[in-house]
């Protein structure tokens, strides 16, 4: 049997590059794209070195030439959090639309099963608690996060008519929030700023009064249910994240207990639109893929913590604050 070749969009950020890894694990021939506008080389050079392993510095926003047969294509390049997409709205717009778009006619004529990473955001603040697959979500398209939420919601629509009319094989995951070593420490989520701060002895920024909810999912449990999703014959949405819910304010409280800083939380302004509550229904993944999330918090935050720990001061340093709307 010929080894099954995958192309990974967006593979030198933080889910791409444990993308790679796994697939590279799985047997297969791994084609990286990124642009590295906000991921990084670091993330994936330890793959360099393999002889089944190429990288393409590239935007698929851009048309998109591979050469040779491909098998699958995951898509997950996009910037991915609040500081990112403020800073560049139109590029996160162009990569989830237009990037698809390349993406899907690249996997028509490669025959190649494609999927795309979508994601809790196409929610919203939303009105039904916890999400299921089934609920349409209650997103502001003008709003800061508009050009990250729109774009998703549009990449699940053009998924959904290649199906439909050139009949290309696609699965959506909706990915609710993630964490694990490589995330970007400057990224302005809450996981790296708690530990950012925690670690530079600063005080923690929770936004607002802390009491808005969010479910975070281990890395690998992620990489685990994108496998399975790939290799299942189910075309249409699946919610993949730990249901397992915490408000913003124990969870800062958790961070400070783990790393033993004795500073304190402090409250900034809640940035515009911030979803008040976040938690994912998964019995489709449970039902359709066997999945379920497996490391609990505790050992996942133990690993992402030693993860931080381990970069130099310089890196620790180089910090960004969020812009609020
Ligand atoms: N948040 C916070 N302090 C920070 C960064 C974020 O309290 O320094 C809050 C933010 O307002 C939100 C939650 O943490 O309610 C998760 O934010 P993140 O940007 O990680 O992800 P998202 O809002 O997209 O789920």
């Amino acid at each position: 049997m010929s080894q099954k070749r995958i192309l990974i969009t967006g593979a030198a950020g933080f889910l791409g590059s444990h993308l790679c890894d796994r697939f590279i694990k799985e047997g297969m021939h791994v084609i990286a794209m990124d642009n590295l506008i906000t991921g990084d080389l670091k993330n994936i050079e330890h793959l360099f070195k393999l002889e089944h392993f190429e990288f393409y510095h590239h935007d698929v926003s851009k048309f998109i030439h591979v050469p040779g047969h491909l098998d699958y294509i995951l898509h997950f390049a996009s910037p991915a959090s609040p500081i990112d997409y403020l800073k560049i709205p139109i590029q996160t717009l162009k990569v989830s639309s237009l990037g698809t778009h390349n993406v899907l006619g690249l996997a028509r004529v490669k025959k190649a099963r494609v999927l795309v990473a979508s994601t809790s955001e196409v929610y919203g603040d939303p009105h039904v608690h916890p999400q299921t697959e089934e609920y349409w979500g209650n997103v502001n398209p003008v709003g800061p996060r508009g050009c990250y939420d729109e774009a998703k919601r549009f990449m699940e629509a053009i998924t959904m008519a290649y199906h439909e009319v050139h009949h290309v094989e696609t699965r959506i995951i909706r990915i609710f929030n993630t964490y694990g070593p490589r995330m970007r420490l400057n990224d302005g989520r809450v996981l790296p700023a708690f530990i950012g701060q925690a670690l530079r002895g600063e005080d923690l920024t929770m936004f607002g009064d802390g009491s808005q909810t969010r479910s975070f999912c281990y890395v690998a449990d992620l990489v685990d249910g994108i496998y399975r999703l790939l290799m299942s014959d189910y075309h249409l949405p699946v919610n993949i994240g730990n249901p397992s819910e915490i408000t913003i304010k124990e969870f800062g409280e958790e961070i400070l207990k783990l790393t033993g800083a004795n500073q304190k939380l402090i409250s900034l302004p809640l940035p515009k639109d911030d979803p008040k509550q976040r938690r994912p229904d998964i019995s489709k993944a449970k039902e359709i893929l066997g999945w379920e999330p497996k490391v609990s918090r505790a050992e996942g935050l133990k690993i992402t913590f030693d993860y931080f720990k381990s970069l130099s001061k310089d890196d620790l340093n180089k910090v960004e604050h969020r812009k609020f709307a």
